[in-house]
């Protein structure tokens, strides 16, 4: 590890010390001691929870004078964590977004469709500075609205698609339904990262006839822009020169070697407003060995396949929704669609698998294959139940697949 990243780290650490979270939440720690990565490897990881402790502005870590904006993740529950940003930051932010547009191949003359969500959240206005800086023209939609969504993307001749895999698979299935195929002009999409199967992706990549980017980032850092995959596809180039990336063992909290699946945890390098240090991402990736094909040697870590808080453990087996994924690409007949609910009666766990099919003949063979290969794969016997096309909830945010009832 170079000299210069330890010092980038400190200086980070030391921006950060100015807020009370940091304060309180390093009390005893003197910055001048970290003066190797070991030394940085035993500070304590910072987690989503910790922040919300610091509500409403305990991470602020620069006078008010330079602060200009907030943003604030959507918490599922309880308090929001608010995330106050500097000039620099807020331009930081938009040069990492073009940086992303452009490794994706975008340029001014693209005309960029964003149905992310304005407002606290830091999405829509995330793609749209990014898409500003790049010279293009941005379309802020926010989301919902489907017959406007399609008007404005056949009148405006759309080619860049920003959403979630889930709205752009929704996007996908109206633009078939009504047969307007032919009068879209999507070249791209670039889809906010979650973790979405190869199905689903072939899916809208197929029915929209558009190349896509997997977009990574979240509130807490910036917000979506932070990496992106580039044309060789596979995996995306993190931008290293204004974070530093770890990968621990979510369970042990153990660092993990490049290659090696954990949870990523990110040091901002640059961020004024609220630097966070060894922050608990809960995406599960790695870290590609070696350089990419493209030439860029910023890093890349792989497609998420999901968040540490997402896999669960029924009768002694871990499931990972992506394992899932996989398993129900291969069968013939399902849609990337599913649903796992974890039930507990009787003193037992039920696992019930939903899936979305065209089939209509047949229903039956075609659930006992899925349990068969669910259980010849996973070592659980699923329910499971066929539902027709388009009967499970799409979102416009993340989608959710696995719910588990029984706490
Ligand atoms: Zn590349």
């Amino acid at each position: 590890m170079s000299m210069n990243t330890i010092n980038q780290i400190k200086n980070s650490i030391n921006r950060a010390m100015k807020s009370a979270f940091y304060q309180k939440h390093f009390s005893g720690v003197n910055v001048n001691d970290i003066n190797s990565m070991e030394n940085f490897r035993n500070l304590p990881f910072t987690d989503k929870e910790d922040l919300r402790d610091a509500y409403p502005l305990g991470l602020q870590a620069t006078p008010d004078e330079e602060i200009v904006r907030i943003h604030s993740s959507s918490g599922t529950t309880g308090t929001p964590v608010i995330i106050p940003y500097t000039k620099k930051d807020v331009d930081d932010w938009s040069l990492m977004f073009k940086r992303c547009y452009e490794t994706a191949g975008c340029t001014s003359l693209d005309r960029i469709h964003i149905t992310p969500g304005y407002g606290l959240w830091t999405a829509g206005i995330g793609f749209q500075a990014g898409a500003e800086l790049l010279g293009a023209l941005a379309i802020p939609m926010g989301p919902g609205n489907t017959d406007k969504q399609i008007k404005m993307m056949i009148d405006l001749k759309s080619t860049v698609l920003c959403a979630t895999s889930s709205y752009a698979l929704l996007l996908a299935e109206e633009i078939e339904k009504r047969g307007v195929r032919d009068k879209i002009h999507l070249k791209k999409g670039v889809i906010g990262s979650e973790r979405w199967g190869e199905k689903m992706r072939k899916r809208i990549a197929g029915e929209l006839g558009v190349e896509l980017y997997d977009i990574y980032g979240l509130t807490e850092i910036y917000g979506p822009g932070i990496g992106i995959n580039c044309q060789k596809q596979d995996a995306m180039h993190i931008w290293t020169d204004y974070l530093y990336c770890e990968i621990i063992d979510p369970k042990t909290r153990e660092l993990l070697p490049e290659g090696k699946t954990g949870e990523l945890v990110i040091t901002t390098l640059c961020k004024e407003g609220a630097p966070l240090i060894r922050y608990r991402t809960h995406d599960l990736t790695k870290i590609i060995p070696g350089k990419c094909e493209c030439g860029m040697d910023f890093p890349r870590i792989a497609t998420l396949i999901g968040r540490s808080d997402d896999m669960v453990k029924v009768k002694g087996a871990i499931i990972y929704p992506s394992r899932v994924d996989e398993l129900l690409a291969t069968i013939e007949g399902v849609s990337s669609e599913y649903q796992i609910m974890i039930d507990h009666l009787n003193g037992k766990d039920i696992l019930t698998l939903f899936f979305e099919t065209k089939e209509t003949d047949s229903i039956r063979d075609l659930e006992k294959r899925v349990e068969q290969e669910f259980k010849r794969n996973i070592s659980i016997t699923p329910k499971v139940k066929a539902v027709g096309m388009g009967e499970l909830p799409r979102s416009e945010k993340k989608s959710t697949r696995v719910f588990d009832n029984r706490y």
